[in-house]
């Protein structure tokens, strides 16, 4: 019985640890590296008992899981799912259940991607920067824009609304932190001049070494086309509405738990 895990974030790791506890052949496949998208988390503040912990640092401890578990994680980005059949950019395996947790996708802006210094993702964002532009008004978009200021960048925030759509607590820590917060000023042109990233917003245009967009997530899956066999969903790609480490762990365990019982 051989199952594979798409996707090694929190939810398909998780489920790799407790599948494994039971001597179960499990192999999860990534596409990038171990940890998924909390790496870009400047601070995890609601993972209790964990305490406030860096997204890099719960990155580890997930790490730190995979290798007391001895899981095998094949670095291969899944294409298709098709019936005990994963394909591969690098190969096609075979496979008796398999369970997708690849999580999700920035939304993307495809006029503003004029340089690599656009991006979407926190944990790319080049270290030789001095200034950050930050296009959204949500909970990634502040805690990029604190987790910029953090790291020694001075990180001004767009939004296109009048008001910040974030939980009150970050909403708090960019004030106390003097973040600039643009307010009811959306970004309408981008773009690349001798490296630098020209912002044209709705009040004027503005010089910076980088630009992060944080518009919101979406659902990331990879073609899945089966008639013989069940595929499980777990973590932020089963449900977009719920985006958060414990509730993607909390499925992982459950899901692994039925497979278990089904096994049985
Ligand atoms: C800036 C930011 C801050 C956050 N802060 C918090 C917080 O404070 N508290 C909290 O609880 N949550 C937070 N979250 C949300 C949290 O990161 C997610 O809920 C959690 O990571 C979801 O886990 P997951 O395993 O479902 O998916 P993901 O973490 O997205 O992992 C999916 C994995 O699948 C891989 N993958 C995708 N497609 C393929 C494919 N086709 N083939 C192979 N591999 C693939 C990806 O590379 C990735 O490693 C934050 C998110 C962001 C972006």
């Amino acid at each position: 019985m051989r199952i594979s895990i798409v996707g090694a974030g929190p939810a398909g790791i998780a489920c790799g640890v407790l599948l494994k506890r039971y001597s179960i052949d499990v192999r999860i496949f990534e596409k990038g590296k171990i940890g998924g998208t909390i790496r870009n988390a400047w601070r995890v503040e609601n993972f209790p008992p964990l305490g406030f912990i860096s997204g890099e640092s719960f990155v580890k401890q997930l790490e730190w899981y995979v290798e007391q578990y001895d899981i095998e994680v094949i670095y291969d980005e899944i294409l298709k799912i098709e019936d005990f059949k994963l394909y591969g950019t690098n190969g096609t395996y075979s496979t008796d259940i398999v369970i997708v947790a690849t999580g999700t996708k920035p939304r993307r802006i495809p006029e503003f991607e004029v340089s690599s210094r656009v991006l979407y993702e926190y944990f790319n964002l080049p270290r030789d920067i001095e200034t950050v532009a930050v296009y959204g008004g949500g909970d990634v978009a502040l805690d990029y824009a604190i987790h910029a200021l953090e790291d020694g960048f001075v990180p001004t925030v767009f939004v296109r609304g009048n008001q910040l759509k974030a939980v009150s607590k970050l909403v708090e820590y960019a004030k106390e932190r003097n973040i600039h917060i643009r307010l009811g000023d959306a970004i309408r042109r981008v773009e690349e001049q001798n490296g630098k990233v020209i912002v044209f917003s709705d009040s004027g245009s503005y010089v910076f070494d980088a630009l992060l967009i944080a518009i919101g997530r979406e659902l990331n899956m990879p073609e899945i086309d089966v008639s013989q066999m069940k595929v499980y969903t777990i973590g932020d790609c089963a449900h977009l509405d719920l985006r958060q480490s414990s509730i993607a762990i909390g499925d992982g365990v459950k899901c692994a738990m039925e497979i278990l019982r089904e096994l049985k």
